[in-house]
């Protein structure tokens, strides 16, 4: 079946003349997956190094190529998905450097002779990927995952299959051997069917809640091991002590980013009462100043929601949230024209029932909330189904690492935007999903950590064993 997508910020079709794989492809894709895996499994950490450096320079040489096919296929501003290519390319210097050490053998002492513990590959891992950072997303994982010696199989969002594809071919002239690395052209329903394949060892899934329980559920059916990174709605904390100015700039950078799409875009304003009517009249001039627009363009700093679903499924939550009581403080109308334009709004007066007070808002709407002292703030913010990312802000050291400790999320961040960055582990609690992405932890999760127990000769005992 022929492929189109649209551009989103003109809402035009642009045939791709690509076709969806037919059942006998994939299955050509997961042998050659398998046999790539069997040879890649004995190269040297030093070997896959190498390549994986030249990767990294393919997508800094060629950064404004790749952002272009962003832009085009979902949306995001040109300036942002440069950065992403780079962030991309750094991901990929980051395992290179760092993965022997990661992955090192490490010694126990135990009543054995030696013992120790190995880090081994596990083989074919399936990445359902979305489409929001649509190069981010994939190398994320793809870099340490291919560093460990697995192979990956990426079934990319349907939105953006030149950018499934350009990845795959980043990996082949980086150097490394067709099925290292392949993208398959696939819809949503041919998932359950990869998964309950024995060559596929494991998965990832970045997406939605209910993307990743369907997934989970499948892959838990055959005890494959799963990694989910799903939905957020991340508290945004402002305490009196706070730099309001600084707060409110960060705040309109960290809920508009990638045109108000990201997963740990910071979604919920919780102000304390004494700082709030200053908070949230800084907070409006700020998303007022922002220019929405033609996401080709330097100066833009929103551009469309990827698809007319997302902007119709905005809308909709800020409709039914008006009608159930909420005030708009900016913003709250479809930006007519051409295009999913929708512009950076501020909602206040949110009450429990409205649909923006529980479900992830997935544009460039902040929810803004007062709270009476620090105690509310932290049960306001825990009072959701997800546990992503969540940004503090104050002068106050022990407030923050009391914020620290009790806000219910994978990663707090204090006087900072949450980030995602190579150095550090990524991933959330709750509906967020579980397990870690990055830093020294993101490469273990798919490898199959082997006690080794040795003896001088002959058949040693464990004291423990029968
Ligand atoms: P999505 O609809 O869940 O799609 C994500 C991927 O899952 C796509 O490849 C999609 O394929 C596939 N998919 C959807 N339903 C599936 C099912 N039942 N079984 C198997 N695969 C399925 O999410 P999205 O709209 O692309 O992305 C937005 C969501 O991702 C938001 O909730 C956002 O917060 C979350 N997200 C989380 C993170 C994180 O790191 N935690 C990062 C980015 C985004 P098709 O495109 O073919 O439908």
């Amino acid at each position: 079946m022929a492929i189109t997508t649209i551009d989103p910020a003109t809402g035009e079709e642009q045939p791709t003349q690509l076709e969806k794989l037919t059942a006998d492809e994939v299955e050509r894709k997961l042998a050659k997956a398998d046999e790539a895996f069997r040879a890649h499994r004995r190269t040297s950490l030093a070997e896959r190094a190498a390549k994986m450096r030249v990767a990294g320079q393919i997508l800094a040489d060629e950064k404004e190529k790749f952002a272009r096919l962003m832009t085009m296929e979902m949306g995001k501003t040109f300036k942002a998905a440069v950065a992403e290519a780079e962030k991309c390319a750094w991901v990929c210097r980051f395992y290179a450097q760092h993965a022997e050490e990661y992955l090192a053998d490490e010694g126990v002492e135990t009543d054995a002779k030696k013992s120790y513990v190995r880090y081994l590959p596990i083989g074919p891992v399936l990445a359902v990927m979305p489409w929001n950072f649509p190069f981010w997303q994939v190398f994320r994982f793809a870099a340490p995952g291919v560093m460990a010696g697995n192979v990956g199989l990426l079934k990319h969002a349907s939105n953006v299959p030149r950018c499934a594809l350009a990845i795959e071919e980043v990996f082949r002239r980086a150097g490394f051997p067709e099925g290292v690395f392949q993208a398959l052209l696939v819809g949503a329903d041919a998932v359950a069917g990869i998964l309950d394949d024995p060559r596929v060892r494991a998965a990832t899934l970045t997406g939605s809640t209910p993307a990743g329980s369907s997934v989970a559920e499948r892959a838990g059916k055959r005890l494959k091991k799963t990694v989910l990174e799903l939905g957020g709605s991340d508290p945004f904390i402002v305490l009196p002590s706070a730099d309001l100015d600084a707060a409110a700039k960060t705040a309109a950078k960290a809920r508009c980013i990638n045109n108000g799409q990201s997963c740990i875009a910071a979604k919920r304003f919780i102000v304390h009462a004494g700082v709030y009517d200053a908070f949230a009249r800084a907070f409006v001039r700020e998303m007022e100043a922002l220019k929405v627009g033609d996401p080709m363009l330097p100066d833009t700093d929103v551009g469309p929601l990827a698809m007319e679903s997302t902007r119709d499924d905005v809308e909709r939550q800020v409709r039914d949230s008006v009608a159930a009581g909420a005030r708009v403080l900016t913003g709250g109308e479809r930006i007519e024209g051409p295009g999913f334009f929708y512009p950076p709004t501020i909602l206040a007066d949110i009450p429990e029932s409205a649909p923006a007070y529980r479900e992830e808002v997935f544009g460039p709407v902040a929810l803004l909330f007062r709270a009476a002292d620090a105690d509310e703030a932290i049960r306001l913010a825990n009072d959701s189904d997800f546990g992503l990312g969540s940004s503090v802000w104050t002068r106050d050291e022990a407030e923050a690492r009391r914020f620290v400790d009790e806000l219910e999320a994978g990663m707090t961040f204090v006087n900072a935007m949450v980030a995602s960055d190579p150095r550090l582990p990524f991933g959330g609690v709750k509906e967020s999903g579980y397990g870690r992405e990055l830093g020294r932890v993101g490469i273990h999760e798919f490898v199959n950590i082997k006690s080794v127990w040795m003896e001088e000769s002959g058949p040693g005992t464990h004291p423990e064993s029968e």
